[in-house]
């Protein structure tokens, strides 16, 4: 057997929103993301799968929604992955600031933590939000943007937090993939990816904070850590099963490959490949600038197009940040 390589960061973070509409302005327009793919649920092709990240959509940059208008309020509980957080550069924070009251997004912080400047907040579905200055974070952020000088914009995940019932079973996984202990401050306990320095490198266990919450929108579906491609991806459900997982099959999801299994808090974990990537159906430049259907639902393009509502703001039609934003 091929032997498992060390997990390099992570991959993408999926989650549950409300509105499709309120969700693509919130990640585009407020926090300067990228659209990097619109595509729809595989099970549900009447529903959108939103996903944004950095300039290249880079693994280690990219969250994704599964938009449902009508879905219950959620809140995040012990047995999940319950915060994102994104990296920006050094100094950025105050900019961050400014613009959030501008659009009247009440936040939390800045605070030091592990001495980083960090600010939290929420989507408006209440998913929580960290911002951390990270002064040697790596990262490209889109250059199409004008809501954000690019010296503050993000530039990928900084890393997520997962709140466990007890620490020590998901912190031997971790240490399985080849992360390391860093530092515990104020019941956080920090945990890092091997190699250079660069984005979705940390992860943040806790335990207990949230205690019984329910599934729903504001809610993290699941987590997925990066392998390089499919030979490594094989090599770790080998190494899975060994230690007593039960990881799926291969999935194919056109972008990468993907097998899922739930650690023993119950965290539903992804390890997603690096290959192909989402420029495998769109140049850099295209990335999310079409609706992209996997084979199977292109004879019923026209149907599907015609149940999804609209999220680009049209020309004429002012933008909800173009009224007093800041341009650089
Ligand atoms: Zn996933």
């Amino acid at each position: 057997m091929a032997s498992a390589p060390h997990i390099e960061g992570i991959h993408h973070i999926s989650a549950i929103s409300g509105s499709p509409k309120v969700n693509y302005d919130f990640y585009t327009q407020i926090m300067g993301l990228r659209f990097v793919k619109k595509t729809v649920n595989f099970d549900d092709p009447f529903t959108y799968h939103l996903y944004y990240g950095n300039h290249q959509g880079a693994p280690g940059s990219t969250i994704t929604f599964f938009p449902w208008a009508h879905v219950v309020q959620g809140s995040p509980q012990t047995g999940e992955t319950t915060a994102t957080a994104y990296a920006i550069p050094f100094d950025g924070l105050e900019e961050w600031v400014s613009h959030f009251a501008e659009h009247n997004i009440r936040i939390d912080g800045p605070f030091e933590q592990f001495g980083q400047k960090t600010l939290i907040v929420q989507d408006p579905d209440g998913l929580q939000i960290q911002l951390i200055e990270d002064a040697g974070v790596t990262g490209v952020p889109d250059p199409h943007l004008d809501i954000h000088h690019e010296a503050s914009a993000i530039r990928g995940f900084f890393g997520a937090t997962l709140d466990v019932a007890d620490i020590g079973p998901t912190a031997e996984l971790l240490q399985t993939f080849g992360w390391s202990f860093d530092a515990e401050e104020n019941g956080i306990h920090r945990y890092r990816a091997p190699g250079e320095h660069g984005i979705g490198k940390v992860v943040d266990v806790v335990q207990q904070k949230h205690g019984e919450g329910r599934f729903g929108k504001g809610t993290i579906h699941h987590i997925a850590f990066r392998v390089p491609d499919k030979d490594a991806q094989e090599a770790w459900a080998e190494e899975l099963v060994h230690m007593g997982f039960s990881p799926t099959p291969i999935q194919e999801r056109f972008y990468f490959k993907a097998i899922y299994f739930r650690e023993k808090n119950g965290i539903l974990f992804e390890l997603a490949t690096d290959e192909p990537g989402f420029t495998a159906d769109e140049s850099i430049e295209e990335l999310g600038t079409s609706l992209k259907l996997p084979a199977w639902y292109e004879p019923h393009r026209a149907r599907i197009e015609e149940a999804l509502p609209i999220l680009e703001p049209s020309a004429n039609q002012p933008s909800v940040v173009s009224t007093g934003s800041r341009k650089p």
